[in-house]
């Protein structure tokens, strides 16, 4: 069949690389078609200048080109209910529709959903004007942590230490600091505990785990300095133990299922579960309705199983009779290569020369990248996403290094501690 990927980042690129092996494209002439995809993704699929938000032009492309699954890459386009528009003509998309994609979409919502079906998250309070929010704030104690309601890449907490602070943020936030975002609040308990991601997929009924990771949002050394969209990522995440992981899908991730479909808006797609280890018990901190990006890069290296064959079955509502996901054992380790600025505004067009970074196995998925006169440059802030395997954390990390110092890139930095934590804890 041919298959449609939207998206253009380093996840899409593990997405396109998984999915071009899959036996659903093995009969002669099946195509991936990627849009708008990227000069990596290239390599695996046909690119096409297809806009996310022009729905009837990509319901248009899905006709001509006879698309027989749709894979949404990023939450914009799920929040904004291009699932549901293609579903509404009889393709079968993997992603969840508008409704339960709230779930990224609106803290609110989630909270909401989570207190109603008793599911284990911070306690928190919604506010939609600045009197209402700092009235709010004497209810909790310091550190507040407050977050603008909507899609905000990433950037929409803050975390504030004293009152003032506090203040300031939500002056800032309903002062339209954080655009439609901010239109209403979310002040929640703070949460002391190790964080962890837990990824599952569903088709509103049937919930099959997918794996685990832990990554680096602070843009310095030691998990210091501004947030970004992630530095680095491994997986699996082994302080999400089995014993965790049980706990995290009876308590969190199936009554979530089960809450939405109740609710009439049955979710299908991948569950991405932000959660927070606390002395209670795992926690849900967030909801995303996509894979995460580079998380997305280690569970695409570790994953065994057919990526396009266990996507169209979430497609069609078949999970229940798909054998659990096959996973390697072994560590998969990504580092981000950002370019200089990030996460501000990062520098353009700086020269990329990958060397033989793939050389030894690892695997270079790429991001904000370009073609400039043939040559391969940089594009956006986070640009490559330099990913290896080995038996342990360390023997990952020590290979992504490797594969990083291989590539001739002056213009791009990383992280040089990813996976630090779990290193020090195999170091016991
Ligand atoms: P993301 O980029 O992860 O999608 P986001 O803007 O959707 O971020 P959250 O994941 O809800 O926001 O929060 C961002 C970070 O803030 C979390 O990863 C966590 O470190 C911290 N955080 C959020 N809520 C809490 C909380 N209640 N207690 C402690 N820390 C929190």
């Amino acid at each position: 069949m041919n298959i449609l990927l939207l998206g253009s980042g380093g996840r899409e690129h593990a997405l396109a690389w998984k999915l071009a092996q899959s036996r659903l494209l093995s009969d002669e002439g099946d195509r991936l078609y990627a849009a708008p995809g990227n000069p990596g993704i290239e390599r695996h699929a046909d690119l096409v200048a297809l806009d996310a938000a022009d729905h009837a032009a990509v319901v248009r492309f899905c006709e001509e080109r006879r698309i027989g699954l749709v894979v949404i890459g990023p939450e914009a386009p799920l929040v904004d209910g291009l699932a549901d528009s293609l579903r509404a003509e009889g393709f079968d998309v993997f992603g969840p529709g508008k409704e339960a994609a709230q779930l990224e979409g609106s803290k609110g919502f989630t909270k909401d959903l989570c207190q109603k079906a008793g599911i284990p998250t911070a306690g928190y309070v919604r506010a939609t004007s600045l009197a209402n929010a700092a009235a709010a704030l004497e209810n909790f104690t310091p550190p507040y942590v407050l977050k603008a309601d909507g899609l905000a890449a990433g950037k929409g907490v803050v975390i504030a230490d004293t009152l003032e602070e506090a203040e300031a943020a939500l002056a800032d936030m309903f002062g339209g600091g954080f655009g439609d975002a901010g239109a209403e609040v979310v002040i929640e308990e703070f949460m002391e505990g190790e964080e962890v991601s837990f990824f599952a997929l569903t088709d509103g009924a049937s919930v099959l785990a997918f794996g685990s990771a832990q990554d680096h949002k602070r843009v310095g050394e030691g998990d210091t300095g501004p947030n970004t969209g992630g530095m680095g990522a491994y997986s699996p995440a082994r302080v999400l133990t089995p014993l965790l992981r049980g706990e995290v899908i009876e308590r969190i991730v199936a009554p979530t299922v089960r809450a939405l479909a109740d609710a009439g808006m049955p979710y299908s797609g991948v569950l991405f579960a932000g959660l927070m280890l606390t002395r209670e018990g795992p926690k849900l901190v967030e909801y995303n309705c996509r894979f995460g990006d580079p998380e997305c890069q280690v569970l695409m290296m570790r994953l065994e199983d057919d990526l396009g064959e266990l996507l169209l079955a979430c497609a069609q509502n078949r999970l229940s009779r798909v054998q659990p996901v096959r996973m390697r054992k072994d560590v998969a380790l990504t580092v981000v290569m950002a370019a200089e600025g990030y996460p501000g505004t990062p520098a353009k067009g700086g020269a990329i020369d990958l060397g033989d970074a793939e050389a030894n196995g690892a695997k270079v998925f790429q991001a904000g990248t370009a073609r400039s006169a043939g040559d391969l440059v940089a594009s956006g802030g986070r640009v490559l996403n330099v990913t290896a395997m080995g038996a342990t954390v360390r023997e990952a990390r020590e290979r992504a290094y490797a594969a990083v110092d291989a590539i001739e890139a002056p213009s791009l930095f990383c992280r040089r501690d990813i996976g630090w934590r779990e290193a020090a804890r195999e170091a016991e």
